[in-house]
């Protein structure tokens, strides 16, 4: 890195906030992917005029800059490259005052999402972003990545729930986008341009954040069914839509997935009976009124069912659910996919990319699992034990030669809620057309001049 550069970064920050030793950067260099990446320099800024004071500085000296929060990213996005500036949010994490009137907190975009419902928990209010991730993931890439996690049916993604921005642009200034407005029709709408932007637009230093009440019969009632095959699912979620209760999540996932969990971290499930595919269906209020257990296990394609009724049988079902994605990682090599395609069609799809797999099934196996319920769900592509990385990535590559050609067969999208990043940027045209990246390339120029900011992530100059 340029020495004028580095000198300017040490007239801004101070000592404690600039790493540079190699041990130091290495944690920051990539995120829950894995993909190698190289921290030179992590910034570690305090306030909002150490980002801007930082931020002025690259843009002076053309130097990429990557955007970092919990770096529990799926998709590649906090991955540093050579030459480039991790800048990290992590002490941007302060906690505002809970407003009950607004209904809203102020918090820096450091801020854990996990530290942010316990703040406001103690208000009686929640912030109705939910993730597995949520001890680790900061607020800034939660609105980064527009996060969606276990109750998008019930409250949609994460930038439902924002009022307010600040962010800085990659020259250096400070705006704040919307100012706690409910209603606000005057032109476009930056903040919402902002969110989802994985980083490439501008660095998120603080967000207010719309909550709604901790009702206590939340969540209450989780039951977890065992069903025969993939038919089963929209049934289920046909009939739970009817049921005479509000659905909080709809989650599912294949019997590869629940062995990992098992075996990977010792959790086991509370049904009597195996099936081939399994739903978590949380409801609020108590448990479903008499009689709707008994109709809907009548159908052939369930198997069985669990109702968890104490808090640490709720825990136990849910922990099925939120321990896949770190048990699937740690039964081989994977390649994830967070496909999205309309609610009524993933059986269909689903069963269709089991097909296309089937050539492949001696180097790669399917692991399903995800948000049934938004349309969301999300294939893992697992290395067998014995299979070499190289011939599992092979097998990757040509599955997914079928499979993205039949995600577009079903108008779906390669992201539903992990975002670009680095590696999902080369199928981005399966999802967007040519006339839309056009539009994407004049707007981050317009934003972001030099394009410095995330370098290489979600498209290409
Ligand atoms: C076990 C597990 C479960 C998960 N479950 C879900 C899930 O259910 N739903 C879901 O949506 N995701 C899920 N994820 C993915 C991940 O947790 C989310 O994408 C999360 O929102 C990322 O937050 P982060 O702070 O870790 O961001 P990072 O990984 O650090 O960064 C993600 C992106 O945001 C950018 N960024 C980060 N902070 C800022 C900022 N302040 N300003 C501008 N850009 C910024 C980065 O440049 C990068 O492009 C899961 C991950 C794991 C490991």
């Amino acid at each position: 890195m340029n020495g004028a550069f580095l000198n300017k970064l040490a007239g801004i920050l101070p000592a404690d906030a600039l790493l540079s030793a190699p041990e130091d950067c290495a944690p920051y260099a990539s995120d829950w992917t894995r993909t190698e990446g190289v921290a030179e320099y992590v910034a570690l800024p305090r306030n909002t005029a150490q980002v801007s004071a930082v931020l002025a500085a690259c843009n002076e000296f053309g130097v990429g800059v990557v955007p970092s929060g919990g770096r529990t990213g799926l998709a590649g996005g906090a991955v540093v490259g050579k030459s480039q500036l991790a800048l990290n949010l992590s002490r941007l994490n302060q906690l505002g005052d809970v407003s009950q009137l607004a209904r809203t907190v102020r918090v820096g975009a450091g801020a854990i999402t996990q530290a942010v419902h316990a703040h406001c928990e103690n208000a009686g209010l929640t912030w109705p972003i939910d993730l597995a991730s949520k001890g680790s993931c900061q607020i800034g890439g939660n609105l980064a990545t527009n996060a969606g996690g276990l109750r998008v049916i019930r409250y949609g993604m994460a930038r439902k729930w924002v009022t307010a921005l600040e962010v800085v642009t990659s020259t250096g200034k400070v705006l704040e986008l919307n100012a706690d407005l409910e209603k606000n029709n005057t032109g476009y709408d930056l903040l919402q341009l902002v969110v989802g932007s994985e980083g490439t637009l501008a660095v998120i230093t603080q967000a207010t954040l719309k909550l709604v009440p901790l009702a206590p019969d939340l969540g209450k009632a989780v039951c977890l069914f065992a069903l025969k095959d993939l038919g089963g699912l929209p049934y289920l979620f046909e009939a739970s839509r009817k049921g005479p209760f509000e659905i909080l999540a709809f989650e599912f996932f294949s019997q590869p997935c629940l062995e990992a969990v098992r075996t990977k971290l010792n959790r086991q499930s509370r049904l009597s009976k195996e099936g081939n595919y399994y739903v978590l269906l949380e409801l609020a209020g108590d448990k479903p009124r008499e009689g709707w257990f008994e109709s809907v296990l009548a159908h052939p394609g369930l198997v069985d069912a669990f109702l968890a009724e104490s808090s640490e049988d709720r825990r136990q079902v849910w922990g099925l659910r939120e321990g896949i994605t770190e048990s699937v990682a740690l039964t081989g090599r994977v390649r994830k996919h967070d496909l999205s395609v309309p609610v009524a069609k993933v059986a269909d799809f689903l069963a269709d990319a089991e097909a296309a797999a089937l050539d492949f099934s001696a180097q790669m196996k399917l692991y399903y699992f995800g948000h049934f319920g938004d349309g969301s769900p999300h294939i893992n592509l697992v290395a067998p034990v014995g299979v070499t990385a190289p011939e599992f990535d092979r097998a990757c590559d040509r599955y997914e030669e079928r499979l993205f050609p039949l995600l577009q067969k079903y108008r779906g999208s390669i992201s539903s809620e992990h975002g670009v990043g680095l590696l999902k940027k080369k199928w981005l045209s399966y999802s967007r057309s040519p006339e839309e990246l056009h539009v994407f390339r004049s707007i981050k120029t317009a934003l972001d001049p030099k394009w410095i900011l995330n370098p290489g992530k979600v498209f290409d100059r």
